[in-house]
Protein backbone atom coordinates (compact mmCIF):
# COMPACT_ATOMS: atom_id res chain seq x y z
CA UNK A 1 0.00 0.00 0.00
CA UNK A 2 1.72 3.38 -0.80
CA UNK A 3 2.27 5.39 2.07
CA UNK A 4 4.02 8.92 0.93
CA UNK A 5 4.68 9.40 5.39
CA UNK A 6 6.51 6.39 5.07
CA UNK A 7 8.20 7.50 1.62
CA UNK A 8 8.79 10.50 3.54
CA UNK A 9 11.65 8.42 6.34
CA UNK A 10 13.47 7.87 2.91
CA UNK A 11 14.74 11.17 1.67
CA UNK A 12 16.73 12.94 5.09
CA UNK A 13 16.54 16.39 3.80
CA UNK A 14 12.39 16.18 4.23
CA UNK A 15 13.34 16.05 8.13
CA UNK A 16 15.44 18.97 8.14
CA UNK A 17 14.45 21.95 9.85
CA UNK A 18 14.76 24.67 7.38
CA UNK A 19 16.47 28.12 9.34
CA UNK A 20 13.72 26.50 11.97
CA UNK A 21 10.86 25.75 10.16
CA UNK A 22 9.35 22.64 8.91
CA UNK A 23 10.99 21.72 5.44
CA UNK A 24 7.98 22.38 2.80
CA UNK A 25 9.31 21.56 -0.11
CA UNK A 26 7.19 21.98 -3.10
CA UNK A 27 9.50 22.32 -5.85
CA UNK A 28 9.69 18.95 -6.94
CA UNK A 29 9.32 19.99 -10.78
CA UNK A 30 12.42 21.87 -11.17
CA UNK A 31 14.01 19.18 -9.04
CA UNK A 32 13.21 16.50 -6.83
CA UNK A 33 14.88 15.48 -3.14
CA UNK A 34 16.93 12.05 -3.01
CA UNK A 35 16.24 9.01 -0.74
CA UNK A 36 19.31 7.48 1.12
CA UNK A 37 19.54 4.45 -1.05
CA UNK A 38 20.81 6.49 -3.69
CA UNK A 39 23.16 8.83 -2.11
CA UNK A 40 24.39 5.94 0.19
CA UNK A 41 25.15 4.03 -3.66
CA UNK A 42 27.09 7.49 -4.72
CA UNK A 43 29.27 7.16 -1.89
CA UNK A 44 30.04 3.62 -2.09
CA UNK A 45 31.08 4.13 -5.93
CA UNK A 46 33.36 6.63 -5.05
CA UNK A 47 34.49 4.78 -1.52
CA UNK A 48 34.69 1.18 -2.93
CA UNK A 49 34.33 0.85 -6.86
CA UNK A 50 36.27 4.15 -8.41
CA UNK A 51 37.58 4.00 -11.66
CA UNK A 52 36.95 4.98 -14.95
CA UNK A 53 35.03 3.29 -17.04
CA UNK A 54 35.92 0.92 -20.54
CA UNK A 55 39.59 1.33 -20.36
CA UNK A 56 41.38 -0.04 -17.61
CA UNK A 57 41.59 -3.98 -17.04
CA UNK A 58 42.04 -4.04 -13.46
CA UNK A 59 39.62 -5.11 -10.84
CA UNK A 60 38.49 -1.24 -9.67
CA UNK A 61 37.49 -0.20 -13.49
CA UNK A 62 35.71 -3.24 -14.60
CA UNK A 63 33.78 -3.14 -11.70
CA UNK A 64 32.67 0.77 -12.43
CA UNK A 65 32.47 -0.35 -16.41
CA UNK A 66 29.81 -3.12 -15.09
CA UNK A 67 28.07 -0.76 -12.46
CA UNK A 68 27.74 1.80 -15.45
CA UNK A 69 26.57 -0.37 -17.40
CA UNK A 70 24.25 -2.27 -15.68
CA UNK A 71 22.68 1.35 -14.74
CA UNK A 72 22.18 1.87 -18.78
CA UNK A 73 20.29 -1.74 -18.18
CA UNK A 74 18.17 -0.47 -15.38
CA UNK A 75 16.76 2.68 -17.82
CA UNK A 76 16.40 0.27 -20.38
CA UNK A 77 14.17 -1.92 -18.31
CA UNK A 78 12.82 1.26 -16.87
CA UNK A 79 11.35 3.14 -20.37
CA UNK A 80 10.44 -0.63 -21.70
CA UNK A 81 13.49 -0.11 -24.60
CA UNK A 82 13.76 -2.92 -27.17
CA UNK A 83 17.81 -2.85 -26.03
CA UNK A 84 20.14 -1.47 -23.81
CA UNK A 85 22.19 0.15 -26.84
CA UNK A 86 19.30 2.20 -27.32
CA UNK A 87 20.13 4.47 -24.30
CA UNK A 88 22.17 7.01 -23.95
CA UNK A 89 23.64 9.02 -20.91
CA UNK A 90 23.87 12.78 -21.82
CA UNK A 91 24.04 15.55 -18.85
CA UNK A 92 20.62 15.89 -18.94
CA UNK A 93 17.45 16.69 -21.02
CA UNK A 94 18.73 20.09 -22.08
CA UNK A 95 21.96 17.68 -23.68
CA UNK A 96 19.32 14.86 -25.26
CA UNK A 97 17.77 17.59 -27.32
CA UNK A 98 20.53 19.85 -27.96
CA UNK A 99 22.11 16.57 -29.31
CA UNK A 100 19.07 15.48 -31.62
CA UNK A 101 18.54 19.02 -33.07
CA UNK A 102 22.37 19.41 -34.21
CA UNK A 103 22.92 15.70 -34.78
CA UNK A 104 19.73 14.61 -36.45
CA UNK A 105 18.64 17.71 -37.03
CA UNK A 106 21.77 18.83 -38.95
CA UNK A 107 21.44 16.00 -41.24
CA UNK A 108 17.73 15.69 -41.90
CA UNK A 109 16.49 18.67 -41.81
CA UNK A 110 16.57 21.27 -44.76
CA UNK A 111 15.25 24.37 -46.36
CA UNK A 112 11.53 24.36 -46.19
CA UNK A 113 11.09 21.62 -43.54
CA UNK A 114 8.70 21.64 -41.31
CA UNK A 115 9.92 21.53 -37.10
CA UNK A 116 6.62 20.91 -34.71
CA UNK A 117 6.41 21.37 -31.27
CA UNK A 118 3.64 23.08 -29.03
CA UNK A 119 3.10 26.54 -27.34
CA UNK A 120 4.28 24.94 -23.58
CA UNK A 121 7.21 23.69 -24.15
CA UNK A 122 10.21 23.91 -22.10
CA UNK A 123 12.80 26.50 -23.37
CA UNK A 124 15.23 22.99 -23.50
CA UNK A 125 12.56 22.39 -26.42
CA UNK A 126 12.01 25.22 -27.64
CA UNK A 127 15.37 27.01 -28.73
CA UNK A 128 17.19 24.52 -29.80
CA UNK A 129 14.70 23.68 -32.51
CA UNK A 130 14.67 27.49 -33.18
CA UNK A 131 18.28 27.78 -33.78
CA UNK A 132 17.92 24.95 -36.05
CA UNK A 133 15.18 26.18 -37.82
CA UNK A 134 17.27 29.31 -37.98
CA UNK A 135 20.28 27.97 -39.53
CA UNK A 136 18.37 25.58 -42.03
CA UNK A 137 15.78 28.03 -42.96
CA UNK A 138 13.37 25.48 -42.00
CA UNK A 139 9.90 26.38 -40.03
CA UNK A 140 9.62 26.40 -36.48
CA UNK A 141 5.76 25.81 -35.87
CA UNK A 142 3.47 25.93 -32.88
CA UNK A 143 0.37 24.06 -31.80
CA UNK A 144 -2.11 25.95 -29.68
CA UNK A 145 -3.48 24.10 -26.25
CA UNK A 146 -6.98 24.73 -25.75
CA UNK A 147 -7.97 27.51 -22.93
CA UNK A 148 -7.69 25.70 -19.94
CA UNK A 149 -4.44 24.08 -21.31
CA UNK A 150 -5.77 20.56 -22.31
CA UNK A 151 -3.98 18.55 -25.47
CA UNK A 152 -6.26 19.45 -28.35
CA UNK A 153 -5.58 16.72 -30.96
CA UNK A 154 -7.49 18.42 -33.42
CA UNK A 155 -5.26 21.33 -33.26
CA UNK A 156 -1.87 19.29 -33.82
CA UNK A 157 -3.55 17.56 -36.52
CA UNK A 158 -4.01 20.58 -38.17
CA UNK A 159 -0.60 21.71 -37.76
CA UNK A 160 0.87 18.50 -39.23
CA UNK A 161 1.72 18.60 -42.43
CA UNK A 162 3.70 16.71 -45.31
CA UNK A 163 6.80 19.33 -44.95
CA UNK A 164 7.15 17.54 -40.85
CA UNK A 165 9.87 16.25 -40.25
CA UNK A 166 10.13 16.15 -36.51
CA UNK A 167 7.68 16.55 -33.94
CA UNK A 168 8.95 17.63 -30.48
CA UNK A 169 6.65 17.65 -27.59
CA UNK A 170 6.94 17.66 -23.35
CA UNK A 171 4.14 14.51 -22.26
CA UNK A 172 3.86 16.56 -19.63
CA UNK A 173 4.00 20.48 -19.43
CA UNK A 174 6.25 21.87 -16.46
CA UNK A 175 4.45 25.08 -16.51
CA UNK A 176 0.69 23.97 -16.95
CA UNK A 177 0.65 19.84 -15.86
CA UNK A 178 -1.15 18.71 -18.85
CA UNK A 179 -0.54 15.47 -19.85
CA UNK A 180 -0.15 14.71 -23.66
CA UNK A 181 -1.81 12.07 -25.40
CA UNK A 182 1.53 10.90 -26.46
CA UNK A 183 0.63 7.75 -28.39
CA UNK A 184 -1.71 9.87 -30.51
CA UNK A 185 0.70 12.57 -31.06
CA UNK A 186 3.35 9.47 -32.24
CA UNK A 187 0.79 7.99 -34.65
CA UNK A 188 -0.82 10.90 -36.25
CA UNK A 189 3.03 12.30 -36.82
CA UNK A 190 4.01 8.35 -38.23
CA UNK A 191 1.04 8.44 -40.44
CA UNK A 192 2.88 12.15 -42.26
CA UNK A 193 6.49 10.33 -42.42
CA UNK A 194 7.64 13.00 -39.34
CA UNK A 195 9.84 11.59 -36.43
CA UNK A 196 8.74 12.28 -32.92
CA UNK A 197 10.48 13.49 -30.00
CA UNK A 198 8.91 13.15 -26.56
CA UNK A 199 10.43 15.59 -23.60
CA UNK A 200 9.66 12.88 -20.56
CA UNK A 201 11.33 15.42 -17.93
CA UNK A 202 8.14 15.62 -16.08
CA UNK A 203 6.30 13.00 -17.07
CA UNK A 204 8.75 10.36 -16.09
CA UNK A 205 8.12 11.27 -12.33
CA UNK A 206 4.92 10.65 -12.07
CA UNK A 207 3.59 8.22 -14.96
CA UNK A 208 4.95 4.87 -16.26
CA UNK A 209 7.32 5.49 -19.84
CA UNK A 210 6.70 2.67 -22.25
CA UNK A 211 9.00 3.95 -25.25
CA UNK A 212 7.21 0.64 -27.32
CA UNK A 213 3.58 1.42 -26.36
CA UNK A 214 4.54 4.91 -27.29
CA UNK A 215 6.02 4.08 -30.27
CA UNK A 216 8.18 7.29 -29.77
CA UNK A 217 11.31 7.62 -32.40
CA UNK A 218 13.04 9.72 -29.20
CA UNK A 219 12.79 10.00 -25.97
CA UNK A 220 14.82 12.31 -23.27
CA UNK A 221 14.41 12.94 -19.92
CA UNK A 222 16.60 13.70 -16.88
CA UNK A 223 18.24 12.41 -13.85
CA UNK A 224 17.83 14.82 -11.19
CA UNK A 225 13.80 15.47 -11.58
CA UNK A 226 13.87 11.10 -11.09
CA UNK A 227 14.96 11.35 -7.58
CA UNK A 228 18.62 10.66 -9.28
CA UNK A 229 21.79 12.61 -9.06
CA UNK A 230 22.41 16.14 -11.39
CA UNK A 231 24.69 16.05 -14.06
CA UNK A 232 22.79 12.79 -16.00
CA UNK A 233 19.88 12.40 -18.29
CA UNK A 234 19.07 9.80 -20.64
CA UNK A 235 18.28 10.07 -24.59
CA UNK A 236 16.81 7.10 -26.16
CA UNK A 237 16.26 6.60 -29.69
CA UNK A 238 15.35 3.81 -31.47
CA UNK A 239 18.48 1.95 -32.39
CA UNK A 240 17.95 1.90 -36.18
CA UNK A 241 17.70 6.06 -36.04
CA UNK A 242 20.31 6.22 -33.51
CA UNK A 243 22.66 4.49 -35.97
CA UNK A 244 21.85 6.67 -39.14
CA UNK A 245 22.74 9.82 -36.51
CA UNK A 246 25.64 11.48 -36.72
CA UNK A 247 27.99 11.79 -33.65
CA UNK A 248 27.07 14.96 -31.92
CA UNK A 249 30.97 15.39 -30.14
CA UNK A 250 34.23 13.89 -30.70
CA UNK A 251 36.78 12.25 -28.74
CA UNK A 252 37.74 9.46 -26.52
CA UNK A 253 35.48 6.44 -26.36
CA UNK A 254 33.09 7.14 -29.47
CA UNK A 255 35.63 5.90 -32.14
CA UNK A 256 36.84 2.82 -34.16
CA UNK A 257 39.46 4.55 -35.55
CA UNK A 258 41.29 7.52 -35.65
CA UNK A 259 43.90 8.43 -38.03
CA UNK A 260 45.87 11.08 -39.07
CA UNK A 261 43.59 12.65 -41.55
CA UNK A 262 39.98 10.87 -40.73
CA UNK A 263 38.61 8.85 -38.06
CA UNK A 264 36.06 6.09 -38.35
CA UNK A 265 32.96 6.32 -35.63
CA UNK A 266 31.77 3.29 -33.44
CA UNK A 267 28.11 2.30 -33.06
CA UNK A 268 25.73 3.81 -30.42
CA UNK A 269 25.46 4.43 -27.58
CA UNK A 270 29.40 4.71 -27.13
CA UNK A 271 29.20 7.01 -30.66
CA UNK A 272 27.21 9.59 -28.62
CA UNK A 273 29.13 9.42 -25.30
CA UNK A 274 32.19 10.99 -26.22
CA UNK A 275 34.48 11.40 -22.76
CA UNK A 276 34.86 10.71 -19.36
CA UNK A 277 31.17 9.97 -18.74
CA UNK A 278 28.97 10.94 -15.49
CA UNK A 279 30.09 7.20 -14.00
CA UNK A 280 28.83 7.88 -10.21
CA UNK A 281 25.75 10.19 -11.62
CA UNK A 282 24.61 7.43 -13.77
CA UNK A 283 25.69 4.79 -11.15
CA UNK A 284 22.94 6.88 -9.07
CA UNK A 285 20.18 6.94 -11.40
CA UNK A 286 20.14 3.39 -11.90
CA UNK A 287 19.49 3.23 -7.64
CA UNK A 288 16.86 5.56 -8.36
CA UNK A 289 15.36 3.69 -11.01
CA UNK A 290 15.62 0.76 -8.77
CA UNK A 291 14.02 2.80 -6.34
CA UNK A 292 11.54 3.86 -7.79
CA UNK A 293 10.64 0.20 -9.32
CA UNK A 294 9.93 -0.80 -6.15
CA UNK A 295 6.92 0.96 -6.29
CA UNK A 296 3.52 0.07 -8.16
CA UNK A 297 3.08 3.20 -10.54
CA UNK A 298 -0.53 2.89 -10.51
CA UNK A 299 -0.78 3.39 -7.28
CA UNK A 300 1.39 6.22 -7.88
CA UNK A 301 -0.96 7.72 -10.00
CA UNK A 302 -3.99 7.32 -7.77
CA UNK A 303 -2.15 9.10 -5.00
CA UNK A 304 -1.00 12.02 -6.90
CA UNK A 305 -4.39 12.36 -8.44
CA UNK A 306 -6.14 12.27 -5.07
CA UNK A 307 -3.50 15.30 -3.82
CA UNK A 308 -4.20 16.98 -7.16
CA UNK A 309 -7.64 17.11 -6.10
CA UNK A 310 -6.92 18.43 -3.33
CA UNK A 311 -4.53 20.90 -3.82
CA UNK A 312 -6.61 22.38 -6.03
CA UNK A 313 -9.97 22.63 -4.13
CA UNK A 314 -7.23 24.01 -1.40
CA UNK A 315 -5.85 26.62 -3.70
CA UNK A 316 -8.97 27.68 -5.05
CA UNK A 317 -10.09 28.52 -1.31
CA UNK A 318 -7.63 31.46 -1.57
CA UNK A 319 -9.45 34.95 -2.75
CA UNK A 320 -7.92 35.80 -5.93
CA UNK A 321 -6.04 33.28 -6.56
CA UNK A 322 -6.09 31.26 -10.21
CA UNK A 323 -4.77 28.87 -11.30
CA UNK A 324 -2.97 28.48 -14.69
CA UNK A 325 -3.33 25.18 -16.12
CA UNK A 326 -6.85 23.26 -15.79
CA UNK A 327 -6.49 21.00 -17.93
CA UNK A 328 -8.69 17.54 -17.27
CA UNK A 329 -5.23 15.06 -17.51
CA UNK A 330 -2.80 17.18 -15.54
CA UNK A 331 -0.20 16.14 -13.38
CA UNK A 332 0.61 17.61 -9.53
CA UNK A 333 1.85 21.24 -11.09
CA UNK A 334 0.34 24.32 -9.66
CA UNK A 335 1.19 27.70 -11.28
CA UNK A 336 -1.15 30.35 -10.02
CA UNK A 337 -1.35 34.17 -10.01
CA UNK A 338 -3.19 35.94 -6.99
CA UNK A 339 -3.90 39.39 -8.25
CA UNK A 340 -2.07 42.14 -6.88
CA UNK A 341 0.90 40.05 -5.38
CA UNK A 342 4.57 40.22 -7.36
CA UNK A 343 5.36 36.56 -7.31
CA UNK A 344 8.60 37.24 -5.82
CA UNK A 345 7.52 38.62 -2.82
CA UNK A 346 4.90 35.65 -2.41
CA UNK A 347 8.09 33.48 -3.10
CA UNK A 348 10.26 35.29 -0.28
CA UNK A 349 7.00 35.42 2.39
CA UNK A 350 6.58 31.67 1.54
CA UNK A 351 10.59 30.95 1.76
CA UNK A 352 10.78 32.60 5.13
CA UNK A 353 8.10 29.76 6.50
CA UNK A 354 10.19 26.78 4.73
CA UNK A 355 7.99 26.76 1.83
CA UNK A 356 9.91 25.92 -1.52
CA UNK A 357 7.95 27.01 -4.99
CA UNK A 358 9.14 28.36 -7.47
CA UNK A 359 8.95 31.44 -9.63
CA UNK A 360 9.38 32.98 -12.91
CA UNK A 361 8.33 31.93 -15.98
CA UNK A 362 9.61 28.54 -15.68
CA UNK A 363 11.77 28.59 -18.70
CA UNK A 364 8.34 28.50 -20.64
CA UNK A 365 8.16 33.18 -21.47
CA UNK A 366 6.71 32.96 -24.58
CA UNK A 367 3.67 30.99 -23.43
CA UNK A 368 3.79 32.51 -20.17
CA UNK A 369 3.32 36.23 -21.93
CA UNK A 370 0.99 34.71 -24.11
CA UNK A 371 -1.01 33.92 -21.33
CA UNK A 372 -0.91 37.45 -19.85
CA UNK A 373 2.13 37.18 -17.26
CA UNK A 374 5.47 38.16 -16.44
CA UNK A 375 5.95 35.94 -13.86
CA UNK A 376 3.88 33.02 -11.68
CA UNK A 377 4.59 31.05 -8.76
CA UNK A 378 4.27 27.53 -9.33
CA UNK A 379 4.26 24.35 -6.29
CA UNK A 380 4.97 21.03 -7.81
CA UNK A 381 4.15 17.49 -6.03
CA UNK A 382 6.50 14.71 -5.81
CA UNK A 383 5.96 11.02 -4.49
CA UNK A 384 6.84 12.35 -0.83
CA UNK A 385 4.27 15.16 -1.09
CA UNK A 386 1.94 14.85 1.06
CA UNK A 387 -1.89 16.95 2.51
CA UNK A 388 0.37 18.48 5.04
CA UNK A 389 2.79 20.22 2.74
CA UNK A 390 -0.95 21.79 1.20
CA UNK A 391 -2.07 22.97 4.44
CA UNK A 392 1.54 24.83 5.34
CA UNK A 393 1.36 25.95 1.57
CA UNK A 394 -2.51 27.26 2.06
CA UNK A 395 -1.71 29.36 4.93
CA UNK A 396 1.33 30.40 4.48
CA UNK A 397 -0.21 32.05 1.40
CA UNK A 398 -3.01 33.19 3.64
CA UNK A 399 -0.17 34.95 5.77
CA UNK A 400 1.61 36.62 2.75
CA UNK A 401 -1.70 37.78 1.59
CA UNK A 402 -2.60 39.77 5.00
CA UNK A 403 1.32 41.01 4.73
CA UNK A 404 1.44 42.26 0.85
CA UNK A 405 -1.95 43.80 0.17
N1 LIG B 1 11.81 19.84 -20.25
C1 LIG B 1 10.98 20.04 -19.22
C2 LIG B 1 9.50 19.81 -19.41
C3 LIG B 1 11.49 20.45 -18.00
O1 LIG B 1 10.66 20.65 -16.97
C4 LIG B 1 12.89 20.67 -17.88
C5 LIG B 1 13.49 21.14 -16.57
N2 LIG B 1 12.78 22.12 -15.91
C6 LIG B 1 13.70 20.43 -18.98
C7 LIG B 1 13.13 20.01 -20.16
C8 LIG B 1 15.19 20.61 -18.93
O2 LIG B 1 15.75 19.70 -18.02
P1 LIG B 1 17.25 19.85 -17.55
O3 LIG B 1 17.42 21.24 -17.06
O4 LIG B 1 17.37 18.84 -16.45
O5 LIG B 1 18.12 19.51 -18.72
Amino acid sequence: MFDAYEIRKDFPILSKLIEGKRNTYLDTAASAQKPCSVINRMVKAYEEEYANVHRGSYWLSDTATANYENARKLVQTFINASKKEEIIFTRGATEGINLMASSWGNKNIGSGDEILISKAEHHANLVPWQQLALKKGACLKYFDLGEDGDFILDNFIKALSDKTKIVAVSAMSNVLGTIFDVKKVVSEAHKVGAKVLIDACQFAVHKKIDVIDMNADFLVFSGHKLYGPTGVGVLYGKYDLLCETPPYQFGGDMIEHVYYDRTTFTLPPARFEAGTPAIVQAIGLGEAIEYLMKFDFCEIEEYENMLIKYTTDRLLEIDNLKIIGNAKNKGGVFSFDIKGIHPQDLAFVLGKEGVGVRTGHFCAEPLVKELGYNSLTRASLGIYSVKEDIDVLIKTLQKAKLLLT
